[in-house]
């Protein structure tokens, strides 16, 4: 039996996403596909607000952070982490036998401008990695204040994920230059997990042709021919894509300013209902996400035994991630969800919270 996913990726997929990945197969070297790369490459780019390339990879998110250091770090990488994805970046990037270094800030706290501007002074270094909305805190950083900094610094390489956020609150590429931008399609975007959308600064394909050791499945310069003729290096994901377009046409339906104001609204609703159940919101005030809420847990709540309860009911929670598994909880709200999923949730929650209480 399924269950309806109210965790924080992969989140629940709507029956037509679904319904969209059973079009018939094509061949990627068929006309059909180029149609069909084009049109998702370009919607990304409105998306994006960008002229420059967006490109497909059929890999999780680790696959194109992993790609993205391995083209474009030549001297050394300053990693940015303030929870477990940011901080595995740099073990990533350094099992990739490259020079790196972490700046860390606490968990729930968010990266600062300040804290760029102070590590990439020194001049050691010529890529760095971020984590704008990181998913396990629900901390989003000053993604634009940071690109400010950046704008400093030319010469390095900036590199963002965006795995939890991308299409849920606005990402102008032009405004934010970034060199990569890159996001797994399980979490904001509402897809099945396989497929990764990232955008490359035309700066940056420039600077990946001369770097020695970037292998194959990730050369951004393969993406790039590949592109130049709407394809792929190998063979991609197609139904996946085809979930993206017809996911793509769903947003601009929609209209991408009620979007991101339904997401400012079920973040809304989500800190008021963990505030009103007695919880603390675990992220740093001015810094909360828009896609996730963490809750901290209270000395009450066996968060273990609620999981189990809303499973038994037909629904996954979370109970945290990495380090504060079971001291947090995180509430998703992101990609297809609506205020009246969140209501379901919380009704559900308000009656087995009683019974995972001390
Ligand atoms: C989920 C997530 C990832 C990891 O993505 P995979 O698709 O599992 O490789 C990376 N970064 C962030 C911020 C995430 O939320």
């Amino acid at each position: 039996m399924g269950k309806k996913l109210y965790i924080p990726g992969p989140v629940e997929v709507s029956r037509d996403v679904m319904e969209a990945m059973c079009a018939p197969m094509i061949g990627h070297r068929m006309k059909e596909y180029a149609v069909l790369h084009q049109r998702v490459t370009r919607a990304l780019k409105t998306l994006l607000n960008t002229s420059e390339p967006v490109f497909l990879s059929t890999s999780s998110a680790f696959g194109v952070m992993e790609g993205a250091v391995r083209n474009l770090v030549q001297k050394r990488c300053a990693n940015f982490a303030n929870g477990a994805f940011s901080a595995k970046w740099h073990d990533v990037t350094r099992r990739c036998g490259l020079e790196a270094d972490l700046f860390s800030a606490e968990w729930g706290q968010p990266i600062t401008p300040e804290m760029v501007d102070n590590a990439l002074a020194s001049g050691n270094y010529d890529a760095m990695t971020v984590v704008h909305n990181e998913t396990s805190t629900g901390v989003m950083s000053p993604l634009a204040e940071i690109a400010e900094v950046m704008k400093k610094y030319p010469e390095v390489s900036f590199i963002v994920d965006t795995v939890s956020s991308m299409s849920a609150v606005p990402l102008d590429l032009s405004a934010l230059q970034t060199d990569v931008c890159l996001a797994g399609v399980q979490k904001a975007f509402g897809l099945p997990p396989g497929l990764t959308v990232f955008a490359v600064s035309r700066k940056a394909l420039d600077k990946a042709k001369t770097t020695p050791n970037r292998g194959y499945y990730f050369d951004f310069e393969e993406f790039e021919q590949n592109d130049l003729k709407d394809n792929t290096p190998s063979t991609p994901c197609i139904s996946l894509i085809y979930a993206l377009d017809h996911q793509l046409a769903k947003m601009m339906t929609e209209g991408l300013d009620n979007r991101y104001a339904r997401h400012r609204q079920m973040a809304e609703m989500t800190r008021q209902w963990i505030e009103a159940q007695g919880f603390g919101l675990f992220a740093a005030e001015g810094y909360r996400s828009q896609t996730l809420t963490s809750g901290q847990n209270d000395q009450r709540t066996d968060l273990e035994r609620l999981k189990k309860l809303a499973s038994e009911r037909g629904y996954a929670i979370d109970n945290g991630y990495g380090k504060i598994k079971n001291k947090t909880f995180r509430i998703p709200h992101m990609a297809d969800f609506t205020p009246d999923d969140l209501v379901e949730l919380f009704t559900l929650l308000e009656e087995l919270l009683p019974q995972a209480r001390a």
